[in-house]
């Protein structure tokens, strides 16, 4: 079989949706006014996705307030934020340009999602017409919307913990009843669970294995021949052409990353200074059989923080490089994160987001067009 290939998820949003969402803020414009810009470029992202000719296509994320906030909140300012939440939660993180994103806070119980994923797969199945790809937010993501050393009254960490499981198990399997394809969970806080940032102290109680246990217990619901169709996100983040947490030793994460019963994992890779090393350890680590399910690696071959745009030789040469160490029928090709995971990003380093999303399409041909070339010279 061909190495396959895969987006993360996000596009960089139209400048003209950006900001519509602040125009909704300011009570400019009504939801029904923000939810037409963004259908127009949710259908612009899957049309022009299905041209890069991408196996999975989405809408880039056009809908949601971000990778990690869409089912509690329309907007980052905090426009419709669900119910027993307010604004002033953790850091999510702090990024190295200065700038930083913070969750909202839990306030009481239960904990629900407003919105499941769900209902943009809907949406984009009526549009594509092929495959359908959704990104899920993770259980440990959401766990962080918990006081991070108290116990609210009423509402034990561990009934909190319960509904988190329940609603991002929902979240899933509402996105393959819908029919999605393929499902996956980001998982950006995994690598900076090891961070130990002073600013941002979540970053420094080496949660990892809590965060991986945590996610285990909702991976574990699905069955092998699920699983296989349901993958894992890991970055050093991606934002304003930003990260957070590179200088965080890999090793760390993929050493413990693939206890995750997961069959697919779509890893950070071609903005490492020594990608070789990766490739080694995801071999090392990833896991044949994870509980019924063989563990495929996709690779990251392309950068979404720059503008510069890969060459399809490029993207070939890493894979064939990758395959010396990963099984090549567990390979796969992917980015190294989603292209622009909030809602708002100016990508600075594009010097527009418009401009960004021609590049990420050119960057996603790229990618396609490697994966083929690196088949074909690996005879697969
Ligand atoms: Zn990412």
């Amino acid at each position: 079989m061909p190495i396959p290939t895969e987006l993360v998820g996000s596009l960089p949003r139209p400048l003209k949706l950006q900001e519509g969402y602040e125009d909704l803020d300011q009570g400019k414009i009504t939801f029904e006014d923000l939810e037409k810009l963004q259908d127009e470029a949710a259908e612009d992202s899957i049309k022009r996705l299905e041209q890069t000719g991408e196996t999975y296509v989405t809408d880039g994320e056009q809908r949601e307030s971000s990778f990690a906030t869409y089912s509690i909140t329309d907007t980052l300012a905090g426009t419709g934020l669900a119910d027993n939440l307010a604004g002033d939660g953790q850091f999510f993180a702090i990024f190295d340009d200065g700038h930083h994103r913070q969750l909202p806070r839990l306030t009481g119980g239960p904990f629900r999602y407003k919105t499941f994923a769900s209902e943009f797969v809907e949406k984009n199945k009526a549009i594509a017409s092929r495959p359908v790809k959704q990104a899920v937010i993770s259980a440990s993501m959401m766990m962080l919307l918990y006081p991070l050393d108290e116990e609210l009254e009423g509402y034990t960490r561990a009934q909190f913990l319960d509904d988190v499981c329940d609603e991002v198990e929902k979240d899933i399997r509402q996105c393959f009843a819908a029919g999605a394809e393929r499902v996956s969970i980001d998982f950006t806080e995994g690598r900076l669970a090891n961070k130990n940032d002073s600013r941002n102290p979540w970053t420094g109680k080496d949660m990892l294995q809590e965060f991986i246990d945590l996610n285990n217990r909702v991976i574990d619901r699905f069955s092998p021949e699920e699983r296989a169709n349901i993958g894992i996100h890991t970055c050093p983040g991606g934002d304003n052409d930003s990260v957070h947490s590179k200088e965080v030793p890999y090793e760390k994460l993929l050493s413990k990353m693939f206890q995750l019963n997961a069959g697919y994992f779509l890893i950070q890779c071609a903005s490492q200074d020594d990608e070789e090393e990766v490739y080694r350890l995801c071999g090392q680590y990833s896991r044949e059989d994870a509980d019924g399910v063989p563990q495929v690696c996709f690779m990251g071959v392309v950068n979404p923080l720059s503008p510069e745009v890969e060459t399809a030789e490029q993207v070939r040469d890493r894979l064939v490089l990758a395959a010396k160490h990963i099984p090549v029928e567990r390979l796969g090709a992917t980015d190294d994160c989603g292209f622009s995971p909030f809602s708002r990003d100016l990508k600075p380093a594009h010097g527009s987001p418009d401009f960004a999303r021609d590049i990420a399409m050119q960057k996603i041909t790229a990618r396609v067009e490697g994966a083929r070339m690196a088949s074909e010279e690996l005879g697969v």
